[in-house]
């Protein structure tokens, strides 16, 4: 080891296992691709008051988790701790909202850091990939993102997914919800941090996970007895909407997210087989979030998927995702002539689309072999100089064993039709 570590709360990522986790990345992107979202790529940090604004100043993310710096030039930044707030930041200062082709929808894929305890599945650098439609309201967008989740968790083969889904109501029904939520609170034992929540955002402490005080919160008065009938109307819509198309939830009027500025639709994805940071991803609607920011009214919906979190949901249920081997073919030169002419070799491959890798350095047969069987080639070409003075390379099927020697002249197009799938 050397004198460093990686700092608590971050993981490295190496093959093996780095293989799954790009094959998340792209399975959890794949369906919001195919519905017409664009790649948008923000930077990893921002001016701190975007999220101070856009996050909520009352949420456990601004308040504690942010990684903030002040630069020599005296300006505040903090690494992102989420995406939305950056992503529609980015729309608003690129006026993509006067494009007049609303919705712009939009999916991301980075890296997010939060200060958090770590602990199983959460770390203080993780990963998400993210999708965003933003200036539109219609329940058929809310309904489209939840089903390109559900949809990129199912292609990964993982079964123990559940949806959770709520509405948090609107700015016509909500206010007068959080007095009655507010009233009912401050009669409850609670300690001074939660609190205070309660008069910055009593919705907050519905989330609450800690059993003292979830169980006050059994005769708390229900949001969707103060909903006004417009936004009924849209979660039944919604719901509807999931329902025709076969995707399952549960009605959790407890979701409430940790995130100030959702509106309306609110949903989390959860797997039962992660212990306590079983959310691996969420989102809603959040059509304040732009005023918040200082843009023009855009009402707009999205969600995070938790690349993290989804990894460990697959070995939590035993699901190896389908990974591409490495290499192809693997080269294994007997002799310095035979280096020479299989790196030849091994560039045409390449140059011809066939992934392949060469036992470099000095060594015996025994142990390029046994690279060449570690690599997870299907092929392996090995040559030396009798070989060579024959003008073959003995193709070594590295499956079935057998062996055969192929002219050299040939041995791509050989390669290459050995390995094409059968028609
Ligand atoms: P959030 O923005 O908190 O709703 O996060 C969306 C998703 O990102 C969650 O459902 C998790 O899967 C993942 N996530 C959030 N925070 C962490 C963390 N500290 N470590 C790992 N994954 C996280």
């Amino acid at each position: 080891m050397s004198t460093f570590s990686a700092p608590k709360g971050t993981y490295d990522l190496l093959p093996p296992d780095s293989a799954i986790v790009l094959a998340v990345r792209e399975a959890l992107a794949a369906p919001a691709r195919r519905a017409g979202y664009g790649y948008v790529e923000t930077p990893g940090f921002e001016h701190t008051e975007l999220f101070s604004r856009g996050v909520g100043e009352s949420t456990d993310i601004v308040t504690k988790e942010m990684y903030t710096l002040t630069t020599r030039g005296g300006t505040h930044l903090a690494l992102r701790p989420e995406g939305t707030a950056s992503v529609l930041r980015a729309v608003l200062q690129a006026n993509l909202h006067r494009a007049g082709n609303l919705p712009a929808k939009l999916w991301y894929s980075g890296t997010y850091y939060r200060y958090e305890r770590p602990q199983a599945g959460r770390y203080r650098h993780f990963s998400q990939v993210g999708a965003e439609a933003v200036g539109a309201e219609d329940p058929a967008l809310d309904a489209e993102l939840i089903i390109l989740a559900a949809d990129a968790f199912a292609s990964l083969g993982l079964t123990g997914v559940r949806l959770l889904l709520n509405t948090l109501g609107d700015r016509e029904c909500r206010p007068a919800y959080r007095a009655a939520l507010q009233d009912f609170l401050r009669g409850l034992d609670l300690d001074a941090d939660t609190r205070a929540r309660v008069e910055i955002n009593p919705l907050r402490v519905l989330d609450d996970k800690r059993e003292s005080v979830r169980r006050q919160l059994a005769e708390a008065p229900r949001l969707r007895d103060h909903l006004c009938q417009a936004c009924k109307a849209y979660h039944e819509q919604v719901r509807e909407l999931l329902t025709a198309e076969g995707v399952a939830f549960t009605d959790d009027d407890r979701l409430v997210r940790g995130l100030d500025y959702y509106t309306r639709t609110t949903f989390e994805f959860v797997h039962d087989g992660l212990g306590s940071q079983s959310a691996v991803g969420g989102g809603g609607r959040y059509d304040g979030l732009s005023e918040l920011i200082g843009g023009p009214p855009l009402p707009s919906v999205g969600w995070a998927l938790g690349v993290d979190r989804t990894v460990l949901a697959l070995r939590a249920e035993g699901v190896e995702p389908p990974v591409p081997a490495t290499v192809e073919v693997f080269a294994v030169p007997l002799g310095s002539e035979a280096r020479r002419v299989l790196f030849g070799l091994v560039t045409a491959l390449r140059r011809a689309g066939v992934a392949t890798d060469l036992a470099y350095g000095e060594r015996g047969v025994k142990s390029a072999m046994r690279s060449a069987n570690r690599s997870g080639a299907r092929f392996a070409v090995v040559a030396g100089e009798r070989d060579l003075a024959e003008g073959v390379a003995q193709l070594k099927d590295l499956e079935s064993g057998e062996q055969s020697p192929v002219p050299l002249a040939s041995l791509v197009e050989e390669v290459r039709g050995r390995l094409a799938p059968p028609v």
